[in-house]
């Protein structure tokens, strides 16, 4: 038995395509695998989690891109990219089950292709390092799936160590473990799920990366990320296009709180970081213009209930917010958004505390 947790992210939100940094931690949600090796080259594969019986695939060696699949696709895709990869893979009976709650932005897709790829490495003694399972996960998700996802899920639930957040560079893939942990502070940071999904997120997924190439183009850098944060003014100044200025301002202003953020908790300053949450939730809602009514409507009562910092997390429209706060007001926190999300005729979001945990592990 293996399990592999889902993710939040910290700090940094669409830097990751910018070659910039991420910030995420493990949560404590988990989806677990119990998996045996078959010599006869069938995957059979089961979820208790979803409605239907055990979904069989009759050759690992014949599996290819593009044959549907629905969720059966994450772990068949696994499959598919340790042996795209050149590990000799077989069958497989896989039986899962999760606490990481699915579509709500806290990576239970990657939690999934992170369980059967460790499962996997151990039972056919692969030898792979948590990065490289990290890498395996997301081929399969972009390859097999179809989904262009980044590389910061599969390596937060790959490589995430209880007690910190990891800080990663999106362009060399360096990892650095960063002390975090609020409860020694008496503080907590809880994940707020909208529990709403806005359909215009796909579009702007794509219009938003677009603009943040053109404008890496125009101001002749190969990724925004090779903009030093003294050199935002005259960028700005250079871009005449208006919606990629605001763009350059957040990918290069996130880029910048993620440093700032690193540095505090080396510090061991984890209060420090709460107005930096908020600075960056100001930036993804006026800049880069990928919140929601319901996320703005959790900061905004998170710090009127006494936060000491509140921000979307992830790619935004709708999905969980984060928030920093004292543990002994945490649940009149709760309450309170949950009264204004009453009020505003929103349903009722789902709260719970992220507490930095451990990664991808052998079970038993
Ligand atoms: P997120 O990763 O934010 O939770 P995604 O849309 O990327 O959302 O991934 C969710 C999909 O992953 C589900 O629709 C399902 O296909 C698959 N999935 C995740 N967890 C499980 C599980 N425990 N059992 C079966 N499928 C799962
Ligand atoms: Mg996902």
């Amino acid at each position: 038995m293996w399990a592999a947790p889902g993710r939040v992210n910290l700090i940094g939100e669409y830097t990751d395509f910018n070659e910039g940094f991420v910030m995420p931690l493990a949560l404590p949600h988990t989806t677990v695998a119990a998996v045996a090796r078959r010599a006869d080259g069938v995957l059979r594969l089961h979820s208790a989690d979803v409605p239907g019986g055990v979904v069989q695939l009759d050759d690992t060696a014949a599996l290819a891109p593009g044959a549907g699949g629905g969720w059966a696709a994450y772990p068949a895709g696994v499959v598919w990219a340790l042996r795209a990869a050149g590990h000799e893979v077989g069958g497989a009976d896989v039986h899962l089950t999760s606490t990481v709650p699915t579509g709500a932005g806290l990576s239970s897709s990657a939690a999934l292709e992170v369980v059967v790829a460790l499962a996997l490495n151990d039972l056919y003694e692969l030898g792979l390092t948590a990065p490289e399972l990290a890498r395996v996960a997301q081929h399969a998700e972009n390859g097999f799936v179809g989904v262009p996802c980044g590389i910061m899920d599969q390596t937060a639930s790959a490589c995430a160590v209880e007690g910190h957040a990891l800080h990663l560079d999106c362009r060399d893939l360096t990892v650095r473990q960063v002390p975090f942990a609020p409860a020694a502070e008496g503080l907590t940071l809880l994940v707020v799920d909208t529990r709403v999904s806005h359909a215009l997120g796909d579009g702007a997924y794509a219009e938003r990366r677009a603009g943040c190439e053109a404008a890496a183009r125009a101001l002749g850098v190969s990724h925004l990320r090779d903009l030093a944060y003294e050199e935002l003014p005259g960028a700005l100044a250079a871009l005449t296009d208006e919606t990629q200025r605001r763009y350059v301002r957040h990918v290069v202003g996130d880029d910048r709180r993620v440093g700032r953020i690193a540095a505090l908790l080396d510090a061991g300053d984890v209060r420090g970081i709460g107005p930096l949450l908020t600075e960056g939730h100001a930036s993804l809602r006026d800049d880069l213009r990928v919140s929601c009514p319901e996320l703005d409507l959790v900061v905004e009562a998170s710090l009127a209930a006494g936060a000491l910092g509140a921000r979307m997390t992830g790619g935004g429209f709708g999905g969980s917010a984060i928030v920093l706060v004292a543990e002994r007001e945490a649940d009149a926190l709760a309450e309170s958004v949950a009264d204004a999300f009453a009020s505003a005729g929103f349903g009722a979001p789902r709260v719970f505390p992220a507490v930095p945990s451990q990664g991808a592990r052998r079970l038993r």
